[in-house]
């Protein structure tokens, strides 16, 4: 339902901050859960709750994350799976656990690819559609997320925007989208995505518009766009000049 994304260049408060405020400024759409991903240490920490954004800001104080400059958030919306704390997202993937996704939209075809999953002895947590892209995701990873981004969407059907992030690439998320909202915040020394620019715009009003079938990666100084045929393609910018609510 809702998406954040954010890097920066340092390990520090921000990277959670950012993506809580995010989540904040996108609960006007309607959740039912809500998750956090940071990468921090050459590991991924996730927390994430069933019900209202309170519930994961009082785990988090129980548990509390590491200083981060990597993190992506969701304010889910149940499609597949009831609204329990193993259905949020994020949803890692692989036996490692060091890759986290997170999804907006309906993946039409996960029941053969879960089956196929499932006979290559893959271990599921949830019952979501999401989840099954996550570890798709894993095993397509070879050092490059974008490239494994690109593997991944080609067998995808339906409706999505996902990001990831891995353990092993701070500094580094990478999303995609099909019949389904992301847009790029752009800052300094830092950049955003988000399902809509209410997940940014407490940070910046510079943007960038991606369109269907592209997948963008950020990092603190660089977005790169391709298309899913992997053709580099060139994001067009604008200024957010609405008022935001607050
Ligand atoms: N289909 C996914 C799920 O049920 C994502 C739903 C959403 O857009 O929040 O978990």
């Amino acid at each position: 339902c809702g998406i954040v994304g954010y890097v920066g260049a340092q390990d520090g408060a921000r990277a959670l901050e950012v993506v809580m405020e995010g989540l904040a400024r996108l609960e006007y759409r309607g959740y039912d859960s809500a998750g956090v991903a940071l990468v921090a240490d050459g590991e991924v920490d996730v927390r994430k709750r069933a019900g209202k954004l309170v519930n994961l800001v009082a785990e988090i104080e129980q548990h509390p994350l590491p200083p981060s400059r990597t993190g992506i958030g969701h304010t889910r919306w149940a499609t597949h799976g009831g609204p329990t704390d193993e259905n949020a997202h994020p949803h890692r993937g692989g036996a490692d656990g060091k890759l986290a996704l997170i999804h907006n939209g309906i993946i039409e075809n996960f029941h053969p690819l879960k089956n196929e999953l499932l006979d290559a002895g893959v271990q599921f947590e949830s019952e979501t559609d999401t989840e099954v892209v996550a570890q798709l995701l894993a095993k397509a990873y070879d050092g490059d997320l974008t490239e494994a981004m690109r593997t991944v969407v080609a067998r995808l059907e339906g409706a999505f925007t996902l990001l990831a992030v891995h353990a092993d690439r701070p500094g580094v998320v990478v999303g995609a989208r099909r019949n389904s909202p992301l847009v790029v915040g752009l800052g300094e020394g830092e950049n955003f995505l988000g399902s809509d620019v209410a997940a940014f715009i407490g940070y910046t009003r510079e943007a960038m518009e991606l369109e269907q079938d592209q997948i963008v990666t950020i990092t603190p100084d660089a977005v790169e766009v391709i298309g899913f045929d992997g053709e580099p393609a060139q994001g067009k910018t604008f200024h957010v000049d609405w008022d935001a609510a607050a």
